[in-house]
């Protein structure tokens, strides 16, 4: 286990023969406690409409140049058949936040359809943002088992300075600690390279996720997008080094905490053509396609740059199985992939350290 200080030598590595070594580290662990299988999450990005005003973030609900969507019931079931007769083992839905009822009773149908349809079979992950207690209950009932909800960055000052007032960590948090209360297998994250962030801050992130417990983790570089307030930081950003940056948080990440799940997120191959794959090289094992039609996705740029933005599902699927393959690695088809940790949290005696047969559908 690292201190926080030998957290912070990793995370300051230059030497590019000592960044190998840990990212050879993370890859042995990777190994021996997840495997070499590549899970994927085929990641319906449903509606672009959002309540909140996140200063780095390119769908905030103050910028007017966003043409608003919202897909409907029958495209995001549609869609999320078509990853499982694809064979994939899980999706995710992803949206802006919305927290009115009609809204959660749309994700409730979703659900359930997406259930019934494929024979209980498709995996559900929700990336929804903020709901109530009896919303996220509500969509667990009807059978969405994992949750990814990124705090963004665990220090409170730093959250104040990227957020409007009425965004709180502290609410961040307690949404957090629900899901892992409900039952659902719980994913967090931060953005990587915030203006103001420190390697410090960074290093408290790793701690945090080790402390809460967590089952997964989705993060990725901070990018840049035009119309935000933070575009005022252009000159300052650095996307190479919040791209390398964002590599050792995957290695420590897995060294530290083993067999949870981590995602090698798209800003990765946004910054760097062969991002996803240097990704899995530093120890994370799970890729989310973006699976929703292309006439949506230049709706829904968080940041600018991203991938994969005219090419359709099809392929994108054959696309990513040829870069999966370059690294000698497998897909894990028809599986869902679940997170080995939150089995031994769950069920410490009969956990399997094995994920490969883990929640095969
Ligand atoms: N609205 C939901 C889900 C969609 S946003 C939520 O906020 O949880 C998903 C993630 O996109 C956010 O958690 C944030 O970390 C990331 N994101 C937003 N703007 C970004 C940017 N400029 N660069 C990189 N990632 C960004
Ligand atoms: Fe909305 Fe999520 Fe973007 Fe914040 S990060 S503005 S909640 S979509």
């Amino acid at each position: 286990m690292f201190s926080k200080k030998e957290i912070i030598e990793r995370l300051s590595m230059r030497d590019e023969n000592d960044v190998k070594e840990l990212f050879t580290e993370a890859y042995r662990t990777k190994l021996q406690f997840v495997g070499n299988k590549v899970f994927f999450r085929g990641i319906v990005e449903l509606s672009n409409l959002c309540t909140k005003d996140c200063y780095y973030c390119g769908i905030r609900k103050s910028n007017l140049n966003v043409q608003r969507y919202e897909m409907t019931k029958e495209e995001v079931v549609e869609s999320a058949l078509w990853a499982y007769k694809n064979s994939y083992g899980s999706v995710v839905l992803q949206s802006g936040e919305r927290s009115d009822p009609k809204f959660a009773a749309m994700i409730t149908d979703v659900i359930r359809e997406i259930k019934t349809r494929s024979q209980g079979k498709l995996g559900i992950t929700l990336s929804l943002g903020e709901q109530t207690h009896d919303t996220y209950k509500r969509w667990y009932d009807e059978g969405a088992h994992r949750y990814l909800l990124r705090i963004e960055t665990s220090n409170e000052q730093l959250y104040k300075a990227c957020h409007p007032q009425d965004h709180t960590l502290e609410q961040r948090l307690s949404c957090l600690k629900d899901l892992k209360d409900i039952g659902y297998q719980a994913g967090t994250g931060v953005l990587i390279g915030l203006p103001g962030q420190t390697l410090e801050h960074l290093a408290d992130d790793i701690i945090f996720f080790k402390e809460f417990d967590i089952d997964m983790i989705g993060m990725g570089p901070y990018i840049i997008h035009a119309d935000t307030p933070f575009s005022i930081h252009r000159n300052d950003v650095n996307h190479r080094y919040n791209f390398e940056t964002a590599l050792k948080m995957i290695a420590i990440c897995r060294i530290m905490l083993k067999d949870i799940n981590i995602a090698s997120t798209t800003a990765l191959q946004a910054i760097d053509p062969l991002g996803r794959e240097m990704g899995l090289q530093a120890g994370a094992n799970i890729i989310m396609p973006i699976i929703s039609d292309t006439k949506y996705r230049e709706m829904y740029q968080l940041y600018q740059d991203k991938p994969c933005m005219d090419e359709n599902a099809d392929q994108c699927r054959d696309c990513l199985g040829r870069r999966v393959a370059s690294i000698g690695e497998t897909i894990g088809f028809n599986e869902w992939g679940d997170s080995p940790h939150y089995k031994k949290r769950r069920d410490p005696k009969n956990a399997k350290v094995d994920n490969v047969t883990d929640g095969s559908c």
